[in-house]
C-alpha cells in the first residue's frame, strides 16, 4: 500500500470530529489491505511504530528533525528555524519546504507504508554515539521521496505527535465494521454510491441524503429487494454489499449464528437490537484483542476467520497476556469514590510484578513488560511448583526482596539486578532472596477467570495456595468501607516498608492491559524540601559565565551542622523572566563566596566554590536514596530547583530527621 493512500486518510480524519465517519474512514483502508499491511496500518493509523506496551520510543528531538529538513531540503537551517518559531509545528515546516523543493526536482519516489514504517523502526533501534548521522539519513530519505503532504505526517510521526485522533476505540470500530456484517442502525445503504456508509442524515461519500434504506419502515418493501439482490448479486468488484439478511434477532446467540453465515449486511427488526448487535460484535472483538494482547493479531484473526475465529482466541498458559494497570488516587477518600464500597485494600509492594505461568511440567515467568525471566528465577520456580496446587494457571504476582538479617521488605533497585542477571544466578538467589505475593488469577485449570468478579478469584487463589512464610503469600488484604480502618491499613503498609496500598473493586473483572479504575494504587507524594546552598560550581561552554551546579544542605536537628543531599543543577533558566536564571543565582552567590584557595574566581582551575550557607531554595525531587557520598548519608533522585526562599531563614531549613522520614515513609 502506498503512503499516499494512508495519508489521504489521515487528511480525512484530521477534517473530521465524528466518531462514526472516522471509523468508516478507517474501515474503508483496513478494507483494501492485505494480511502484511494490517500490523503495519494499525501502528501507523495511531501514529506509533510500537505497540503501547514495548515502551519502546522513536526517541527523536526536534533538533535532529531540523537538521534532517535540512539536508532532504538543501534549505538552510536558520530559514527552517525562522519557519519553525512562526508556525509551532515542524510538520507544516517540512511540507512547506518540501513543496518548495519539489519545484525544481522532477522525481521522486512512490513511498510505501512499509518503507515509512522501517525507518521510522530503525531510528529506535538505534543507540549510543555516532548515530545521529545515521538517523538524520534515515528521515532526510523519506522526506527526499515525499509529497508535501506526505512530510507533515511523517514528520508528526516521527516527533511522535500524529493529532488525528485515530485512537483504540476507533480502530477497534473499524476492524469490526471492516470484517463483520455491517448492522442496520449503525449503517446505511446509499443508493447513489452503493456503498454502506454511516448512518447519519447524509451519505458521507456523495453527500446525497440518505433515504433510509434499511430503515425499519422500509424493510417490508426491501425483502423483495433483498431476495433479488441476494439472487443476483452484482460482479462488480468494487460492490460492497454481497449477502444481506434481514433478520429478527432475539437473543445475542442467534446474532452469533447468523454472522458466521458470512452476510455482509444484517438487519435487526429494530435500532434497539441493532444497537445491541453491534455491542455484541465490539465486545467480542475487545475481548479478542485484551486476550491476544495484540491490535494487529486481533484484526487479522476478525479479517481471516470472522467471529468465530475471535471466540476461538484461548488463554494458554505459557504465553504471556498483558497485565492489568491500577490508576492512582489522590487518598483514601478519592480510592473508595473510584472502586466504591466495600473495597479491598492490599499492600501495594515495591518490587517487580511477576506473571506466574504453569502447564503440565512447564513453568514460566513473566515480566510486566512481558519478559521471559524464567532463567532468572529458579527460586521462584521451585516455590510455585511446591506450593500451588494446580498444574495450570496464570497468576499475577509482585516478588518482593527481604533483607535475610532484619527480614524488613527492601526497595525495588535492591532486587533489580536479579531480573538481568544471566550468571551465578543461584549465588544471588541465596543473597536476595524473594518473596512471592500473589494477588491476581487469569486461569486455573484451564478455567478463564477473567470475567470472574476479583473476589471469587481472590478465593481461587486462596483455595491452590500452600503459603509459606518468606517464600510465597497472598497480598495482605482487607475488606473494609470504612475510611478509618482503611487509613489505618494505609498507616501500616507504610510503616512496614511497602509504597502504599491499592484498592480494588471487588466485583470487577480482570482487564488485562488496561488501567480501566478497577483497581486503583495511593501512595504518598513526596514533600518539597527547603535546603541551603553551600557550594556551587561554575558552568562549561555557554554557561561558563555561571555557577551552573549548587550542592545542598539541610540541617542536623541536634548540632545545628549543615549536611549536604547532593547537587542540584535542573530547574533554572537561562532567561531571567522565565523563572530563578543562572545569571540571578550566581549574582547572589558571588559575595558569599567564602575567603579560602577557592576565591579567585576568575580562576578557570577552580571549579568548585564553597559559599557561605545563606541562600535557601526550595528543591522537588522524585525520591531520596541513601547514600555514602554526601554527609547526611542520604541523596535525593531527580532533584530540582523549584523557587528561592529568600523568606526563609538557615535556622529554619529541613532538618536530618525530616529528610530521615521521608525515607522512610516513601516506602
Ligand atoms: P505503578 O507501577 O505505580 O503503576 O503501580 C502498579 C504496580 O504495583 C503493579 O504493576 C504491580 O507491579 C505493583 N503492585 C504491588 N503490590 C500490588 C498489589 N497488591 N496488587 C496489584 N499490584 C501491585
Amino acid at each position: 500500500m502506498t503512503y499516499k493512500e494512508l495519508v489521504a486518510v489521515y487528511e480525512k480524519l484530521e477534517s473530521t470530529t465524528k466518531r462514526l465517519e472516522k471509523t468508516y474512514y478507517v474501515a474503508q483502508l483496513l478494507k483494501k489491505s492485505t494480511d502484511k499491511e494490517v500490523p503495519v496500518l494499525m501502528l501507523l493509523l495511531q501514529g506509533i511504530i510500537f505497540p503501547a506496551w514495548e515502551e519502546k520510543k522513536i526517541g527523536v528531538a526536534a533538533r535532529l528533525v531540523l537538521k534532517a529538513i535540512n539536508v532532504a531540503t538543501g534549505i538552510d537551517t536558520k530559514k527552517i528555524e525562522k519557519e519553525w518559531k512562526d508556525t509551532g509545528d515542524l510538520g507544516k515546516v517540512a511540507e512547506n519546504l518540501v513543496a518548495r523543493k519539489k519545484q525544481v526536482t522532477l522525481f521522486s519516489r512512490e513511498l510505501s507504508i512499509e518503507k515509512v514504517y522501517n525507518n521510522l523502526k530503525q531510528l529506535a533501534d538505534m543507540t549510543g554515539q555516532g548515530t545521529v548521522d545515521k538517523k538524520v539519513k534515515l528521515i532526510a530519505e523519506l522526506l527526499t521521496s515525499a509529497k508535501p503532504n506526505e512530510a507533515k505526517y511523517i514528520i508528526r510521526t516521527v516527533l511522535e505527535d500524529l493529532r488525528v485522533g485515530a485512537g483504540e476505540g476507533v480502530l477497534r470500530d473499524a476492524i469490526v465494521s471492516a470484517y463483520f456484517p455491517a448492522i442496520y442502525g449503525v449503517s446505511d445503504y446509499c443508493i447513489n454510491c452503493n456503498k454502506i456508509v454511516p448512518a447519519t442524515d447524509k451519505c458521507i461519500e456523495c453527500a446525497n441524503k440518505l433515504d433510509g434504506k434499511f430503515s425499519a419502515s422500509y424493510i417490508e418493501k426491501f425483502e423483495n429487494y433483498i431476495e433479488s439482490y441476494n439472487a443476483n448479486i452484482p460482479k462488480d468488484k468494487t460492490n460492497v454489499i454481497k449477502k444481506i439478511k434481514l433478520l429478527k434477532i432475539k437473543t445475542t446467540d442467534e446474532l452469533k449464528h447468523e454472522v458466521l453465515n458470512n452476510y455482509d449486511v444484517i438487519i435487526c427488526e429494530d435500532e434497539k437490537q441493532a444497537r445491541e448487535a453491534y455491542n455484541f460484535l465490539v465486545a467480542s472483538l475487545q475481548e479478542a484483542i485484551d486476550i491476544s494482547n495484540d491490535f494487529a493479531d486481533a484484526a487479522l484473526l476478525a479479517k481471516n476467520k470472522g467471529l468465530s475465529g475471535l471466540s476461538n482466541i484461548k488463554l494458554e498458559a505459557l504465553s504471556p497476556i498483558k497485565v492489568m494497570l491500577y490508576q492512582k488516587a489522590a487518598d483514601i477518600l478519592d480510592a473508595f469514590e473510584q472502586v466504591s464500597r466495600p473495597a479491598a485494600l492490599e499492600f501495594k509492594y515495591d518490587g517487580f510484578r511477576l506473571q506466574l505461568h504453569r502447564n503440565g511440567d512447564k513453568i514460566k515467568l513473566f515480566t510486566r513488560r512481558l519478559e521471559d525471566v524464567t532463567e532468572q528465577f529458579p527460586d521462584v520456580v521451585k516455590v510455585v511448583k511446591d506450593n500451588i496446587r494446580s498444574k495450570n494457571y496464570i497468576l499475577d504476582s509482585e516478588v518482593i526482596g527481604y533483607d535475610t538479617k532484619t527480614k524488613r521488605f527492601l526497595p525495588f533497585q535492591h532486587i533489580s539486578q536479579r531480573i538481568r542477571r544471566k550468571y551465578d544466578i543461584k549465588e544471588l538467589t541465596e543473597k536476595v532472596p524473594v518473596i512471592i505475593n500473589l494477588f491476581d488469577a487469569v486461569l486455573v485449570d484451564e478455567r478463564n477467570l477473567i470475567k470472574l468478579p476479583f473476589a471469587e478469584r481472590r478465593a481461587i487463589i486462596k483455595k491452590i495456595t500452600n503459603e509459606v512464610s518468606y517464600k510465597i503469600q497472598l497480598a495482605e488484604q482487607l475488606i473494609t468501607a470504612d475510611n478509618k480502618e482503611a487509613e489505618e491499613f494505609y498507616k501500616k503498609a507504610l510503616e512496614l516498608g511497602n509504597e502504599g496500598v491499592m484498592a480494588k473493586n471487588l466485583e470487577a473483572p480482570y482487564k488485562p492491559g488496561s488501567r480501566v479504575g478497577y483497581g486503583v494504587k495511593i501512595k504518598p507524594t513526596m514533600e518539597n524540601l527547603d535546603l541551603v546552598i553551600v557550594a556551587a560550581e561554575w558552568g562549561e561552554g555557554k554557561r561558563s559565565r555561571w555557577l551552573s551546579s549548587f550542592t545542598v544542605a539541610c540541617r542536623d536537628d541536634d548540632t545545628g551542622e549543615l549536611l549536604e543531599l547532593g547537587k542540584v543543577s535542573t530547574g533554572l533558566k537561562e532567561k531571567a523572566d522565565e523563572g530563578v536564571s543562572f545569571e540571578e543565582m550566581t549574582k547572589l552567590l558571588e559575595p558569599l563566596f567564602e575567603q579560602d584557595e577557592s576565591s579567585d574566581k576568575t580562576s578557570k582551575s577552580v571549579k568548585e566554590v564553597r559559599v557561605k550557607p545563606k541562600i535557601v531554595i526550595e528543591i522537588g525531587y522524585e525520591e531520596i536514596q541513601k547514600s555514602p557520598t554526601y554527609t547526611s548519608g542520604y541523596a535525593l533522585r531527580f532533584p530540582r530547583v523549584l523557587r528561592l526562599r529568600t523568606d526563609k531563614p538557615v535556622d529554619e531549613i529541613s532538618s536530618l530527621s525530616q529528610v530521615e522520614d521521608l525515607f522512610y515513609g516513601q516506602k
